[in-house]
């Protein structure tokens, strides 16, 4: 177990033990498989191992999840919601030390740690909202003495498989609308970061218990692509909610439609900033700074494209490389530094890999990266942030390189322009534009603009609010989670008519005498 940073007081409150059962209902914990290892990305240290879940571990998760659904559906939605605020209770109790261990062992900033961690209470608050308005609506029938409506129930079993990059928010997203729609879930997390979820485990599994709940409402299965496997298999696993690469989301997507299953997909991003003559350049390169290299460019909203119009692009240009000469890299528990590491040494290959691509295919490094080593750095997983010129056409420009490299690309003449450069990806996640002209703004939200799940205007590409449905177009899976009408996603819905005449009229007129 390592020590320093604190990390030691961080898993005896969250009751994360060394060698941690990977497979648990919210009581009981099933563990025979093989250990995963833990290792931070911050010093390169092995936290824990944590054992996966074998095929009969997840034979018993998935016997505890269908019992204590027959249980769990028939709670109201109201009292369910009061679990899920209980559980947002215990989030911010333990807010400090389930940050810092998303920190520890994902490798962002302190703060992004907290602020994921703020958006896994915010979440559970919205949830107890949502938990007495779970509407449907009703309709006039076309028969008289007949009334007709829809109303929404509770799916089943809902499986989420998650990214290494949001290790405990994207859980929640999915669990806490799970929950008071009335499903329960079973969680396989990344096998990048399994601690997190045991932590996030160890907390809902005190408030079943204090609620003297069935255990199978919370179910966590560790362990890496077989397991999830698992669930996608699973014809008892009504909803598989993934969030992970493109590669990952078309192997999901075609084995639960396979089954004939529901699939929820959240996938990879190729995000763009359009910067017009009449944006705000000191707002346009705060926005384009923390969209870039904010957790070290490992969001699915990072900004990967900048699309600057020519008239303004060597002063914005100039201005980045100044801003990224103030860029401190290092410890993300540090509260000075900007850019803490990779997840892990692959990732570095992918960044090295892909700087080399795009001087190859005749791009030009205006900041240009690198490896660092020595003191501070010892896991092998800080890089320097990059800044490329290239072209929108470049393979590696139309490809999510998941690390800080930035593609600066030039367009002429009307904002049209930047928007087809823009929409000429495979992804759709997040798009923004930076502009003070309402024309331009406006056509950037219009049919003919953005063709992505999120559009802003004069805000970056990177981070959402709960508040709105979160997810993206085309290659990134066309999923909505989190805010809005999200909920919807996990309920059945079911139409109604009700006929309250001593007559039995058809629809349509027709007649049918006896
Ligand atoms: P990944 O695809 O490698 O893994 C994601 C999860 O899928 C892991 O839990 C993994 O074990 C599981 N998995 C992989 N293959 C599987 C299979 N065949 N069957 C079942 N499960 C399988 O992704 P990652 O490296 O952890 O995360 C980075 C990626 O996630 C990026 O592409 C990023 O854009 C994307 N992401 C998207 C969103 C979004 O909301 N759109 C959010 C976060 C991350």
């Amino acid at each position: 177990m390592n020590s320093g940073s604190g990390i030691d007081k961080v898993l005896k409150d969250l009751q994360v033990r060394m060698m941690n059962e990977g497979a648990s209902t919210g009581v009981q914990n099933f563990s025979n498989g093989e250990p995963v290892e833990s290792f931070s990305p911050v010093n390169g240290t092995l936290i824990a191992k944590v054992k996966s879940a074998t095929k009969a571990d997840y034979e018993k998760v998935m016997e505890a999840a269908v019992s204590a659904f027959k249980t769990w559906r028939l709670m109201p939605a109201p009292q369910r919601g009061d679990i899920v605020r209980q559980f947002g209770e215990k989030l911010r109790k333990h807010k400090n030390a389930l940050g810092k261990l998303v920190s520890f062992e994902m490798g962002k900033s302190y703060q992004e740690g907290l602020g994921e961690v703020q958006e896994m209470i915010d979440i559970c608050d919205f949830a107890v909202g949502l938990s007495r308005q779970l509407h449907g609506l009703t309709m006039h029938s076309e028969r008289p003495g007949h009334r007709m409506y829809e109303q929404y129930h509770p799916l089943g079993i809902v499986g989420i498989i998650s990214a290494f990059n949001f290790p405990v928010a994207v859980w929640s997203w999915n669990t806490a609308l799970a929950w008071i729609c009335g499903d329960v879930c079973v969680w396989k997390p990344s096998e990048k970061t399994p601690l997190c979820a045991v932590a996030c485990q160890n907390l809902i599994t005190e408030v079943l218990k204090e609620n003297n709940l069935p255990e199978g409402i919370s179910c966590l299965v560790n362990g890496d692509y077989k397991v999830g496997e698992l669930i996608t298999k699973d014809t008892r696993v009504s909803l598989v909610s993934a969030t992970g690469s493109t590669r990952m989301g078309k192997i999901v997507a075609k084995e639960v439609a396979g089954r004939l299953g529901k699939s929820l997909l959240e996938l990879g991003g190729n995000n763009a900033i359009i910067v017009t003559p009449n944006a705000d350049i000191k707002m346009t390169i705060i926005g384009a700074v923390f969209g870039a290299v904010g957790t070290a460019g490992q969001r699915c909203t990072s900004t990967r494209r900048l699309i600057v119009h020519n008239s303004i692009y060597e002063k914005v240009k100039q201005a980045l490389i100044d801003a990224y000469k103030q860029l401190r890299i290092g410890n993300p528990l540090d509260q000075n530094n900007h850019v803490g590491p990779l997840i892990d040494v692959e990732a570095v290959k992918s960044y090295t890999s892909a700087l080399e691509q795009v001087v190859k295919e005749g791009g030009n490094l205006v900041v240009e990266g690198g490896v660092l080593s020595g003191v501070g750095y010892e896991s092998g997983c800080y890089v320097k942030p990059a800044i490329a010129e290239a072209e929108p056409h470049f393979k590696i420009v139309q490809h999510e390189t998941f690390a800080p490299v930035l593609y600066l690309l030039k367009y002429n003449g009307d904002v049209q322009n930047a928007i087809d450069i823009q929409n000429n990806v495979a992804q759709g996640l997040s798009s923004a534009i930076m502009t003070s002209n309402l024309r331009e703004a406006e056509r950037f939200l219009s049919h003919a603009g953005s063709d992505c799940g999120i559009a802003n205007v004069n805000i970056g590409t990177s981070g959402a609010e709960i508040g709105g449905a979160f997810g993206g177009e085309k290659e990134t899976g066309g999923g909505r989670e989190s805010g809005s009408d999200a909920w919807k996603v996990y309920m059945r819905r079911q139409t109604n008519t009700i006929n309250y005449t001593t007559e039995l009229p058809l629809a349509q007129g027709i007649k049918f005498d006896l």
